[in-house]
């Protein structure tokens, strides 16, 4: 059990090319269920890989925690992982491949019994412990991998590189709520790789999102929905993603395409290329002159919620159809409620000048 720490780490895959990993400081709490997202070619794999010692950083530190292990190969570090795909020996049985972790590190055979016992009823593989592996179908094979990851009790973390993609999705959400109870359960570092918000979100206590072989936020999903540190988090959590406009902003007061929208708080004056942001959740279509104007291209019914696809003096806009309003033609406005209301300068989240009232 470790605490992971980054340090000035960076990554390119050639002397003198371009960064696959920027230079970035992170700490990955010991005991903690961390999302690692982003969209594909972000440099997810390049982190993960460099943590578990596949690859050493061309720049910077990584420590477990007091002991520097960038130089280290995979078998000094102590980690588990699982795979995309399934790493299993297909000769051996179920209960064979579950306690060959063990036994290679001279676990006695009385534990090996207890975890491999423990891990088949988690991953519900009691039935087929004795089965040989080969017999067994892609999502029986791939929940071996996972079981081979998880029966260790004293690695340092457990690092999951996209390890349901070849999972039934029903299996999916169920092995997700499995893999969650159990790092309850076990207080050790979980480090999970996805491009699936959905995913990343229901796993972690923490999501780490890249772009471009950046970190762009840590956070909680709560943190990431409500209040993203960059318009990247923004379009990327959420479904449809965040709403951004270009503005201009003086103090309390932004404009849009000639419109005073009001913030919640005092930016001053803010230097940049500077665009609001609200997510459709909080945007509300209402009556044209009502508030700022929008034409309403299509209105879609999800059940739940009724989203207007708008457009915002040229820019495309989503907000949500409360009950009762009927749009009349195409002409409508749409209402900006200040406490949703972020200011992104040059694509970061600006900290106003004081603090944001709360939603009322
Ligand atoms: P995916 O979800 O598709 O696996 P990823 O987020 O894991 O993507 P990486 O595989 O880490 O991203 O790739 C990050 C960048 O590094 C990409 O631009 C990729 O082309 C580049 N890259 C990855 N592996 C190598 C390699 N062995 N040699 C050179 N460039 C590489």
């Amino acid at each position: 059990m470790a605490r992971i720490s980054l340090e000035r780490l960076a990554h390119a895959y050639r002397p003198g090319g371009p960064y696959a990993l920027q230079p970035m400081d992170l700490v990955w709490a010991q005991g903690g269920a961390y999302a690692l997202l982003g969209p594909s070619g972000c440099g997810k794999t390049t982190l993960l890989n460099i943590i578990s010692g596949l690859i050493h950083p061309s720049e910077g530190r990584v420590r477990f925690d007091d002991r520097d292990v960038t130089t280290l190969p995979t078998e000094a570090r102590n980690i588990a992982q699982v795979f995309q795909f399934p790493v299993v020996y297909d000769t051996m049985t179920v209960r064979q491949n579950f306690a060959f972790p063990l036994k290679n590190r001279g676990v006695p055979e009385p534990e090996i019994t207890r975890r491999v016992a423990e891990i088949a009823e988690l991953l519900d593989m009691v039935a087929v412990l004795d089965r040989p592996a080969r017999n067994l179908t892609a999502d029986a094979k791939q929940k071996i991998s996972l079981g081979r990851g998880l029966v260790r009790s004293d690695v340092a973390a457990i690092l999951f590189d996209e390890p349901l993609t070849v999972i039934d999705p029903h299996l999916k959400w169920e092995l997700r709520g499995k893999l969650k109870a159990l790092h309850r359960r076990i207080d050790v570092t979980m480090i999970y790789v996805t491009h699936d918000q959905t995913e990343a979100l229901t796993f972690a206590d923490q999501v780490v999102v890249m772009n471009a072989g950046e970190v762009v936020q840590v956070g909680t999903p709560d943190e990431l929905f409500s209040r993203p540190e960059h318009v990247f988090v923004g379009h990327f959590i959420g479904s449809p993603g965040m709403n951004f406009l270009p503005c201009e902003v003086a103090g309390r007061l932004a404009w849009v395409d000639g419109h005073a929208v009001p913030l919640g708080a005092d930016y001053g004056t803010t230097a940049g290329r500077l665009e609001l942001g609200i997510r459709p959740e909080f945007a509300s279509l209402a009556r044209a002159g009502a508030g700022v104007p929008v034409s309403v291209r299509r209105i879609e019914d999800l059940g739940r919620v009724r989203l207007a696809r708008c457009m915002l003096a040229g820019n495309p806009f989503v907000a949500t159809v409360p009950d009762g309003v009927v749009p009349d033609g195409d002409a409508a406005s749409v209402l900006l409620p200040p406490a949703h209301l972020h200011l992104y300068a040059d694509s970061r989240r600006v900290v106003p000048l004081e603090p944001a009232r709360e939603a009322a």
